[in-house]
């Protein structure tokens, strides 16, 4: 499994990981993107998923009912980020929030075909405008008192935000380097 050329890109993979993976993810509602970069007790974790899924809506927040919506669905999150990646809890970890952007535009090419029909049909459903799109985005630095190597980590995204009914999970450590989709909370990464 462990390749000379993981071992080659490691030095650079923290830094890295966040513009790889996203740089052509689809904004597509329901589905979250989580990016794992691991390296012996360190690591970090990147979120990104539309705004709708997280808020129920994907403007800026305006009125004070927004606001509040916002500010109470960060708080579920940073809360209950060891629970939505759940590292095994013998391994001591825990998990500081580096950046929380609730609105990020969507500037991914409108005329991807995909993403043109999920938008369409999603934003019929709610009545907003099409190209509206926002993505919210995470992103927690983990410490851990154990390496994680031999452990599992596990997911609970649609426990704490029902709407999202999907995550596509990209790991990257210096043993590892793979991705799980997992749906409704099924599916975990062994590391
Ligand atoms: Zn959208």
């Amino acid at each position: 499994m462990l390749s000379i050329m993981h071992k080659a890109i490691f030095p650079t993979l923290l830094s890295l990981i966040s513009g790889l993976a996203y740089a052509h993810g689809a904004h597509e509602h329901g589905t979250a993107k989580i990016d794992i970069a691991l390296q012996d007790t360190d690591g970090s974790i990147f979120i990104k998923v539309p705004s709708e899924s997280i808020y129920g809506f994907e403007h800026e927040a305006k009125s004070e009912a927004e606001k509040k919506k916002v500010s109470e669905a960060n708080n579920i999150l940073k809360k209950n980020i060891l629970e939505i990646v759940r590292f095994d809890p013998s391994l001591g970890c825990t998990a500081t929030e580096d950046k929380i952007t609730p609105f990020i535009a969507d500037t991914e090419d409108d005329d991807d075909n995909e993403h043109e029909s999920t938008s369409e049909k999603k934003h019929g459903e709610h009545g907003e405008k099409h190209g509206e799109h926002r993505d919210f985005q995470a992103e927690f630095k983990i410490k851990c008192k154990q390496t994680a190597v031999g452990s599992r980590i596990q997911f609970a995204f649609t426990t704490y935000f029902p709407k999202v009914q999907k995550i596509i999970v990209q790991l990257n450590s210096d043993k590892l380097q793979t991705s799980v989709t997992v749906s409704k909370n099924k599916g975990f990464i062994q590391l």
